[in-house]
C-alpha cells in the first residue's frame, strides 16, 4: 500500500489551507460536509490522525472516526428529517476510495429516494451553508 500523503486534499483542509462547511470538531476528528452530497446533508468524518485508510489507522484511530460518524448520524436524522442513514467507508481504489485519508460518509436518507452516483454534482455553496448550519444546530 502507497504511503499516506500530506497533500490530499482533505490533509489541507485539516491544516486550514483549503476551505471547508464545518459541522463538528473535538480533539479526535473534524466533520464536514461533501461539496458533491450523493444525498442533502452528506457528510464526511475524519481523523485528525494521518491516515490513508482503514488499513493504516490503529483500531482506537478508527473507533474515533465511528463515534464521530455516530453522532453526525443523529443529529442528520433531525436536521433533515430523514428516515435513515448510510454509514459508508472505502479503502483503496480497488475498494471506491478516491480521496486517501481515512474517511467515513454520513449520508442521510429518505424514503424511495436513490442516492446520487458518486461525485455527480457539485453543491451551490448556499445549500451546503444552509445544511451545515441545520446539522450545527442540531448537533446542539
Ligand atoms: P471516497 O474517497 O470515494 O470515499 O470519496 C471522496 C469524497 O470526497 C467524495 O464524496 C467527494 O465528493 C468528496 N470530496 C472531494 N473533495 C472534497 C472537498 N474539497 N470537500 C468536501 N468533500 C470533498
Amino acid at each position: 500500500m502507497p504511503a499516506y500523503d500530506p497533500n490530499n486534499i482533505f490533509a489541507k483542509i485539516l491544516r486550514g489551507e483549503f476551505p471547508c462547511h464545518k459541522v463538528y470538531e473535538d480533539e479526535h476528528v473534524l466533520a464536514f460536509l461533501d461539496i458533491m452530497p450523493r444525498a442533502p446533508g452528506h457528510t464526511l468524518v475524519i481523523p485528525k490522525v494521518p491516515a490513508r485508510n482503514i488499513l493504516d489507522v490503529t483500531p482506537d484511530g478508527y473507533a474515533h472516526v465511528a463515534r464521530g460518524a455516530h453522532k453526525i448520524a443523529a443529529a442528520a436524522m433531525k436536521a433533515f428529517h430523514a428516515d435513515g442513514i448510510t454509514v459508508q467507508q472505502f479503502n483503496e481504489a480497488a475498494g471506491g476510495q478516491v480521496v486517501f485519508h481515512l474517511h467515513m460518509h454520513v449520508m442521510p436518507r429518505h424514503d424511495g429516494i436513490a442516492l446520487l452516483p458518486p461525485a455527480s454534482r457539485k453543491e451551490d455553496i448556499e445549500v451546503l451553508e444552509d445544511n451545515a448550519t441545520k446539522l450545527i444546530a442540531a448537533l446542539g
